[in-house]
């Protein structure tokens, strides 16, 4: 297991060398007319995308890796050994800056998408790395070449543009939901849109004779409303490649029409022109992702504030003590079922139960030992009436109410003595009883609704029947006339 994570390393390590080698190539070799000027350059950003993607210990290793690559970038197009090691060196500046600059505000993996990562992002990777590494390189090849202070002029912008597209990009392709673009389903779609940009590019950039460039901004933001930052700048990397390799061809594409189509102009201009077309993107690509998450928070908190109303609603419903009904859902339940036993003349059964002696229980044993003693009843009266149709109810104090819809007075007598037997047995001690164990008498009403009835009488009629069944004796059941 030990042996696997170097290997692993070592395969990163070698891949950030070859990646940073054949992105530096693809600048130097692609501006090398223009003095190893290229439109944008790569080999930086790439190297920030893949620090920001790691962990952070492994950064320092990983800038070798990255001085490395473009050291062979370099060598590959034959600069003279002292250009080698001090550009390389530059670049490697540029990428550390940008990389522990961004970096060290941010915990866990960077999300360009969020507004205020976007704008350090931006102050130091965009900005503050591109002009350090420029003004040191004008300077250092101001010393070795004798040559103008120009070449912040033409390094900037290179930089500032690799940066501003790659890392959104790289970053986004990252986060799940744009992996997702080129999952199979999506992926012919996505590849659609960035066909649709190529071909809008090829047909804008390969027209000499009239700068259509602004063409491209519908359909680059379509791509982004459809596929998102990293989606927009995916098409923005299109429209670099397909672009400089027009510009920087013999005929200069559009920007052959300038007034001085020298390639150093062309590529100035381009530069430009793909500045806007990021800002552009991003700009957009941000505004949506607010929207989107706005309107996710808010479908949370609907969410969140229809379960509170819902476990609002349970709570008003529930007696604290017992876990059953409390007395306001009794009086709701009583009043629906005396009307649907109204509509389907059906029967409709009323239990009143109530502790015998309990005043006493309570002053012999305490409140506490009451409390519980009612629980108990409570949960007897619950399994005793199983059906979903049934409610039970406290109704008050150490009354308790059970109401059964559909059930006739026999099988209400049955039910009910059950429940008082339940009781019994459970032998809770009770010593100002003449039973010596807890009890409870039952009052038992049985209705079919008639015509102008009133739901009062049922209760009453329960009621009777409970004083009967105290008048009684206790621990009994007596049923309503
Ligand atoms: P009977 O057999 O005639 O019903 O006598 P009883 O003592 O049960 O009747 P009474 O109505 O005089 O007493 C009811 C007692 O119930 C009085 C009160 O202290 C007690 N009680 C009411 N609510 C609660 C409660 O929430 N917890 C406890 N522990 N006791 C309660
Ligand atoms: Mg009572
Ligand atoms: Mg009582």
């Amino acid at each position: 297991m030990r042996a696997v994570v170097p290997l692993k390393f070592g395969l990163k390590f070698a891949f950030v060398v070859a990646l940073t080698a054949g992105l530096a190539w693809v600048g130097l070799a692609s501006g090398r007319g223009a003095g190893h000027v290229p439109a944008i350059w790569w080999a930086n950003s790439a190297l920030v995308s893949a620090l920001l993607l790691d962990r952070r210990r492994r950064w320092p290793q990983l800038l070798a890796a990255g001085y490395l690559g473009n050291a062979a970038g370099h060598l590959l197009i034959h600069d003279p050994l002292w250009a080698v090691l001090l550009l390389s060196a530059i670049d490697t500046g540029e990428t550390a800056i940008a990389v522990y600059g961004v970096g060290s505000a941010i915990q866990g993996r960077a999300d360009l998408a969020q507004q205020k990562q976007l704008l350090r992002f931006v102050a130091i990777a965009v900005l503050l790395a591109p002009l350090v590494a420029s003004l040191v390189a004008g300077v250092v090849l101001h010393l070795a070449l004798r040559s103008a202070f120009t070449v912040p002029l033409f390094w900037f912008p290179a930089s500032a543009l690799g940066m501003s597209v790659v890392v959104p990009l790289v970053l986004g392709l990252a986060r799940r939901e744009t992996r997702e673009l080129f999952q199979p389903g999506h992926a012919l779609n996505t590849l659609l849109y960035l066909l649709m940009i190529a071909v809008a590019t090829i047909a804008i950039f390969s027209t000499s004779d009239f700068p259509w460039l602004f063409l491209i901004f519908p359909p680059l933001l379509f791509l982004v409303v459809r596929l998102g930052l990293s989606g927009g700048m995916l098409g923005c990397c299109v429209v670099a490649a397909v672009g400089t390799r027009f510009t920087i061809s013999a005929r200069g594409g559009p920007l052959g029409q300038l007034v001085d189509p020298s390639l150093e102009n062309r590529i100035l201009i381009l530069q430009l022109f793909l500045a806007t077309a990021v800002l552009s993107v991003s700009v957009v690509a941000i505004v949506l992702a607010e929207l989107k998450r706005a309107h996710a928070e808010a479908g949370l908190s609907e969410e969140r504030y229809r379960q509170l109303a819902s476990s609002m609603e349970e709570l008003a419903a529930v007696d604290a003590l017992t876990g059953v009904a409390n007395r306001r859902q009794f009086d709701h339940m009583i009043q629906k079922e005396w009307h649907r036993a109204y509509r389907h003349r059906s029967p409709l059964t009323l239990l009143l139960i109530d502790v015998d002696r309990f005043k006493a229980f309570n002053d012999l044993y305490g409140h506490l030992e009451g409390d519980s003693c009612l629980r108990s009843v409570a949960r007897i009266a619950a399994e005793i009436s199983r059906r979903s149709s049934d409610t039970v109810a406290r109704y008050g104090g150490e009354e308790f109410a059970v109401i059964l819809p559909g059930t006739h007075a026999e099988g209400a007598q049955q039910t009910a003595e059950r429940l008082r037997k339940a009781i019994l047995d459970l032998e809770m001690a009770h010593g100002g009883s003449s039973h010596g164990v807890v009890t409870v008498s039952v009052g038992c009403a049985t209705v079919v609704p008639r015509d102008g009835a009133h739901v009062n009488e049922i209760i009453a009629a329960a009621d009777a029947a409970l004083y009967a069944a105290k008048a009684a004796g206790r621990n009994c059941v007596r049923a309503a006339d």
